[in-house]
């Protein structure tokens, strides 16, 4: 197995971050893992398995293995009633996958079109966009436990998702190998959320592949192309509060954009809470917030991971000192 030094990942991120590697592997074959996991415990050194760079900012120096998941291939297993289980290795793209379950009639996720990365990394913060989430279709995630050097099933109760959320944001001794997705037989299309009612409201008796494009439409139009400038998705979780809370601020925001979790607590908007505050498009240095999307943090040049975070952090004092709520970041600071 071939280890490389000191390597560049600046074309490895999508917030274009100029980062060096002290190692760098290729994962490549299943075989190679036993191996990764007898250097690193004989090491004792930091790691992380890089899939796309699609929500990771990263440092100038990762002063360890970074393991880059380049692992292949589709495979139907089976079918019952209801669902198509699917296994997909943990280095596909993300949506190409979306685009040859619709091909084949399976169906989904269909509104998680176009969310840039790779397949493995879709359970760690179980990726959700237009009303739904991946969670309601993975039936089991295929790790290597670098705990135990082994192989494990985890089945989708044991993933523990909840909003952007799983146990392999807890702890790293799990490589994901594959993920087994359950798609459903008939299309259950959702169409609910937003800016997606509008789109599809033109076509008549629309299909899943409508929907996806309606999807693909409405993100190029908001979000900006991590190929041309720097960014990963939305830098802020939507907070999730109490809805005694939510009701007391709606009397002081009444267009706070609100979408009910369960029966006491809702998520509220943070890209209005920026907004708000007249932040969209807002700049300083390098980094800036997005001026058609105000969740968004991008890039203008050569920003670095301290000045991403210390602009971060303005915006979150700035919307704890005008509403009194904290707001947490979505990507995956490496040090
Ligand atoms: C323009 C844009 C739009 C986005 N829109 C959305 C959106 O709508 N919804 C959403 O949820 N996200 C969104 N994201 C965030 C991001 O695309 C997703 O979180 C995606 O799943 C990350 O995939 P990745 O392969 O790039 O992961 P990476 O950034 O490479 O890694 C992310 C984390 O997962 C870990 N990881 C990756 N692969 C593995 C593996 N095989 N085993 C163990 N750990 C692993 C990494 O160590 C890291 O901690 C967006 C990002 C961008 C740039």
């Amino acid at each position: 197995m071939h280890i490389l030094h000191n390597y560049s990942l600046k074309s490895l991120n999508t917030f274009g971050l100029d980062s060096l590697a002290k190692q760098f592997i290729i994962l490549n074959n299943v075989s190679q893992l036993e191996t990764i996991a007898t250097i690193l415990h004989n090491n004792n050194l930091n790691y992380f398995v890089l899939g796309g760079g699609s929500n990771v900012i990263l440092p100038p120096l990762y002063n360890g293995y970074v393991i880059h998941n380049c692992l292949y291939g589709i495979e139907m297993l089976n079918q019952d009633d209801n669902f198509y289980y699917v296994n997909v290795r943990a280095g596909e793209n993300w949506d190409n996958f979306v685009a040859i379950t619709l091909n084949n009639k399976w169906y989904g996720l269909e509104n998680l079109s176009l969310i840039p990365g790779t397949v493995g990394a879709t359970p760690i913060q179980n990726i959700g966009a237009y009303g739904v989430e991946v969670k309601d279709f993975i039936a089991s995630v295929e790790v290597f436990d670098l705990q135990d050097n082994c192989i494990k099933h985890i089945s989708n109760s044991e993933c523990q998702f909840s909003y952007r959320h799983s146990i392999f944001k807890t702890t790293n001794r799990f490589i994901v190998i594959s993920v087994v997705f359950k798609l459903l037989i008939q299309a259950k299309l959702v169409t609910s959320y937003g800016d997606l009612a509008t789109k599809l409201a033109t076509i008549t008796n629309f299909t899943a592949s409508d929907l996806r494009q309606a999807v693909i439409s409405i993100r190029q139009q908001k979000l900006p192309d991590p190929k041309i400038i720097g960014n990963v998705g939305s830098f802020f979780h939507n907070p999730i509060l109490e809805n005694f809370q939510v009701m007391q601020l709606k009397q002081l925001y009444p267009n706070l954009p609100v979408y009910p979790l369960d029966n006491n607590r809702s998520k509220v908007s943070a890209g209005w809470l920026i907004d708000n505050l007249g932040l969209k498009g807002f700049k300083l240095g390098n980094v800036g917030v997005y001026a058609k999307q105000a969740l968004v943090l991008v890039n203008y040049a050569a920003a670095t991971q301290n000045e991403i975070i210390n602009f971060a952090t303005m915006i979150q004092d700035k919307v704890y000192q005008q509403y009194q709520i904290q707001l947490n970041i979505e990507p995956i600071i490496m040090r």
